[in-house]
């Protein structure tokens, strides 16, 4: 019989990826399923980056590169922090992977002894506290509930640290709340950060470029530069170039850290794709108009799926600032009958009954961290939403 590792033995496949398995499973008997569970852009990469990648492969561009990414990536990489960032970095500072999940996975294997702690925002990504569980850390969940905007605390931040304190992950906006941190909301964090020279800080900026109403996403690093020297900044061409399947993100960092990476890279991957990187070459040196008319676009969307839930009652949505989540609690439908007669004890038993009752798929706020709430990605058409905010409202009635 196969034994697995026990490093994996408390770690499961991603609740999402099994809520999609499911709901492709009840589509293929028949059923009418809206998928919400899903986090990727529903709309296609632009051509611009198609054909960048055909040129490179035409070119030949289809050997190994170098560890860290090609020096044209770097050049790329570079000019992008600074341009949209205010951070400037050398090549030696600067590392591409198989998606930011990649960077992050080395950043902890890379910098993980037994036992370290790491200190997460929840409702969290789920990866961030199954990669410190893997690479034998601990993940320190501090609740930042709807009331404080799913926001960490100075007090709370304060009150996590111990001298075993490795990391803190910051998010923002954040997978799965879209809640985003302000200068006013970064500031009090850093000032405790500062008084904390042995912790280190992840940034997470994937949703960077989807935030509304005027939102004005600054990175920590930038804010303050006295935190430079122990912060690590993460971003990635999926979402805000339609490029979950290309497999390329990257990170910028102290020079000794990325080293220390890029061991951990040249043992598992060597490096990201050859043709992904040339076309990810393409979407930060591109144009870049179309990121502000997707932004919008999912602002009409993020409304009318905010509207619709809170006005459902027995539910509640926070308006979020980015990303293309919507976090709904949902403690009021929580020991309620359904008409079959069962009682939905928790969000995961509420999420379920939507899909096999409803046709609709939503994944629950314990996968995040957060029980009594749900996440909803908006990252469809509008019909499509409008469609499965009924069937949701028709449920809890
Ligand atoms: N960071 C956050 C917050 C995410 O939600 C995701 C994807 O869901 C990623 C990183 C990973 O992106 P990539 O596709 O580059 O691995």
């Amino acid at each position: 019989d196969f034994r697995p590792a026990e490093r994996i033995e408390s770690l499961g496949v991603s609740e999402i990826l099994a809520i999609g398995a499911r709901a492709a499973k009840l589509r293929a008997t028949g059923r009418d399923i809206v998928s919400l569970g899903a986090g990727e852009p529903d709309f296609d990469t632009p051509d611009h980056i198609k054909r960048a990648a055909w040129e490179a492969m035409q070119r030949g561009e289809t050997k190994y590169t170098a560890l860290t990414g090609t020096a044209a990536l770097k050049t790329a990489i570079i000019g992008k922090f600074e341009r949209e960032n205010g951070l400037t970095f050398e090549p030696s500072q600067i590392i591409a992977s198989t998606g930011a999940k990649q960077v992050i996975y080395n950043a902890m294997m890379a910098s993980l002894n037994p036992g370290d702690e790491v200190i997460i925002p929840t409702p969290y990504w789920v990866t961030y506290s199954d990669v410190v569980e893997l690479c034998g850390g601990v993940p320190v969940l501090v609740p930042c509930a709807a009331e404080q905007g799913f926001r960490l605390g100075a007090d709370q931040l304060r009150e996590a640290i111990t001298p075993r304190t490795r990391w803190l992950m910051l998010n923002s906006p954040s997978n799965p709340s879209g809640a985003a941190y302000a200068a006013e909301h970064l500031r009090p964090l850093l000032d405790v950060l500062l008084e904390a020279p042995h912790v280190w800080l992840m940034v997470d900026d994937m949703y960077e470029h989807i935030v509304y109403d005027g939102f004005r996403h600054v990175t920590p690093a930038a804010l303050e530069p006295a935190l430079k020297g122990r912060t690590l900044t993460i971003n990635g061409v999926s979402k805000a170039y339609a490029m979950t399947g290309w497999r390329l993100g990257y990170g910028g960092g102290p020079e000794a850290l990325v080293k220390a990476m890029s061991v951990i890279q040249s043992q598992s991957t060597s490096a990201p794709s050859s043709i992904a990187q040339a076309a990810a070459i393409a979407a930060l040196d591109g144009p870049q108009d179309f990121l502000a008319d997707r932004a919008e676009a999912f602002r009409l969307r993020r409304d009318l799926v905010v509207a619709a839930l809170d006005a459902i009652p027995g539910l509640a949505c926070r308006t979020p600032e980015g990303a293309f989540y919507a976090f709904a609690e949902c403690d009021g439908v929580i020991g309620r009958r359904t008409p079959e007669g069962r009682i939905l004890e928790t969000d995961r038993d509420f999420c379920a009954w939507l899909m096999e009752t409803a046709d609709v798929a939503v994944v629950p706020g314990t996968a995040f961290g957060l029980p009594g709430h749900f996440r909803v990605s908006y990252a469809t058409d509008t019909e499509t939403l409008k469609t499965a905010m009924a069937r949701i409202a028709a449920a809890c009635r």
